[in-house]
């Protein structure tokens, strides 16, 4: 008998043990027990018993229940680890008929906890374990599944899936992110029962996806939706890509490309905008292929802004919050920008920051990363990197000017009742001088009081104290620049 006892946290053991001296059957279930008999750490724990919601709330102090299945939240206050501030207790449930192929016409409580393992979905998801007594409940073999690393529905495939089309989308899931095996029956069912999924929420369906794009090899849980052909309930466009051939240094198709580069994402830890932004960066190149009869070659002019745009669209519809929207579609729609790096200039950098946003930038260049790499070549040189490091960053620091000083011309034609004119100049000049020696003197109050101090003085002796300010303001721009490069150790 395995022993996982010792693997609970006292805050899950409490509550079981709680509901079981209140004279309740209590059992951890589901995705936390799967995950520890793997030995991995399971991300939430959840609880299930013949205790119904209202019998939870009284045996425990903090709870809350806002749902529609029985679940109740126990709350463990001044917990460190984020999966143990909650622990989720839900009563032995029993489905009744799906007639709609996404949820049950009704949810009932059942006193048996075979029952609630009949109604779940996979084998090593429908395994309970009591705490007390050290031991599995396992009617559906599994362990045996997690041991062959299987994944298998709990009763008739085709029944499952009909009853749930989300639960073909988890099956791939589950496969992508453990590494295991779908059975043969099951997916010969997730085949079959494919366009179910157009009765399915795009928010769940989405939630899925996400959890492939995240997991550490995604390149092949979206080569699993393809073939099983869900992908193209989800993100059709992408299949626009299989069997496209790209030109000269592309030894991959468009397909394979942006699967490639999407791992590399993965490879690197990057998060989800980035990885989407990867996965998407060449969806517009089967649009634009043009065959080119001097090149003797294929072209692809436009695809980034064709792409952007579809980004949009797909994200949109995939309801992903607007920001992400945006975000992820200028990934796209400027992931060109760095190729073509021997040209480019600190303006058009500084350009590229406006338009994809000082936020994003970074972001820019992990996708192009992914891009260099999903094309089978090799990292970028070091040296180069850095050099394209150091001038985002000086395309980005904050010049040396005028603008920061807590004055500005207009207050100095106010408070000195001076009309404008090159004086006013010579002063914020002479004001920047004194500020980049002494930056505690950007004062509104210190400035306005040394501006009026320095009306007094002639044209010419103004002119000379600007002029010392123009100096110093170039002196201060070089020594930053050189530190920016300096820190990357370019030249
Ligand atoms: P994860 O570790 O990613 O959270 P999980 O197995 O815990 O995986 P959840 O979505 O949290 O997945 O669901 C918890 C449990 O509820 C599952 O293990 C499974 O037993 C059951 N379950 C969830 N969704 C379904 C579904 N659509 N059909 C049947 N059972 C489901
Ligand atoms: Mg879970």
């Amino acid at each position: 008998m395995t022993d996982l006892t010792n693997k609970i946290p006292l805050e899950v053991s409490q509550v079981t043990k709680t509901l079981n001296k209140g004279g309740f059957e209590a059992y951890i279930v589901g995705g936390c027990v799967r995950d520890l008999i793997i030995g991995r750490e399971p991300k939430d724990w959840d609880v299930t018993t013949n205790a119904n919601p209202e019998e939870i709330q009284a045996l425990f102090v903090k709870t809350f229940y806002e749902n529609d299945y029985g679940t109740v939240g126990v709350v463990n206050e001044d917990v460190i680890h984020e999966t143990l501030k909650v622990v989720e207790v839900t009563p032995f449930r029993i489905e009744g008929k799906y007639t709609d192929h996404r949820h049950p016409d009704s949810v009932k409580f059942a006193n048996k906890l075979e029952d609630d393992l009949k109604r779940r979905d996979f084998t090593m998801n429908a395994i309970a374990y009591d705490i007390d007594k050290g031991h599995l409940i396992d009617p559906y073999k599994g362990q045996e599944d997690i041991k062959d690393k299987v994944i298998r529905t709990v009763g008739e495939a085709g029944d499952r899936f009909t009853e749930d089309a989300l639960r073909m989308i988890r099956a791939i899931r589950f496969s992508t992110e453990l590494g295991f095996m779908i059975n043969k029956e099951t997916s010969d069912a997730i085949e079959k029962h494919a366009e179910l999924l157009t009765k399915i929420s795009i928010e769940r369906i989405r939630d899925e996806f996400c959890k492939i794009i995240m997991s550490p090899n995604p390149m092949a849980g979206i080569v699993m939706l393809q073939r099983y052909g869900i992908l193209k309930y989800i993100v059709p466009e992408l299949e626009e890509g299989l069997g496209i051939k790209q030109n000269g240094d592309h030894i991959y198709e468009v397909w394979e490309h942006n699967l490639r580069a999407l791992n590399h994402s993965a490879d690197r830890g990057w998060p989800l905008d980035v990885r989407i932004g990867a996965l998407l960066h060449d969806v517009g190149k089967p649009r634009t292929r043009l065959w080119n009869k001097e090149k003797n070659d294929y072209t692809f002019y436009g695809h980034d802004v064709v792409g952007g745009k579809m980004t949009s669209k797909i994200l949109t519809r995939l309801k992903f919050p607007n920001d992400f929207i945006d975000n992820v579609s200028k990934l796209v729609r400027y992931h060109m920008f760095f190729s073509d790096i021997e040209t480019i200039t600190l303006s058009a950098v500084r350009r590229i920051v406006k338009n994809v946003g000082p936020e994003n930038v970074w972001n820019l260049m992990k996708v192009r990363a992914c891009d260099r790499i999903g094309m089978g070549r090799p990292k970028e040189q070091p040296y180069r990197l850095r050099k394209y490091e150091a001038m985002i960053e000086e395309a980005m620091r904050a010049p040396v000017s005028v603008g920061m000083l807590k004055i500005d011309g207009l207050k100095i034609i106010e408070i000195t009742k001076t009309p404008p004119g090159p004086k006013i100049g010579y002063i914020l000049h002479a004001l920047l001088e004194e500020v980049l020696d002494d930056p505690t003197l950007n004062t509104a109050e210190y400035l306005e009081n040394k501006a009026l101090a320095l009306i007094n003085l002639d044209e010419k002796g103004l002119k000379e104290l600007g002029d010392k300010g123009k100096e110093s303001k170039e002196e201060a721009e070089d020594k930053e620049v050189g530190e920016i490069r300096k820190r990357h150790g370019v030249k």
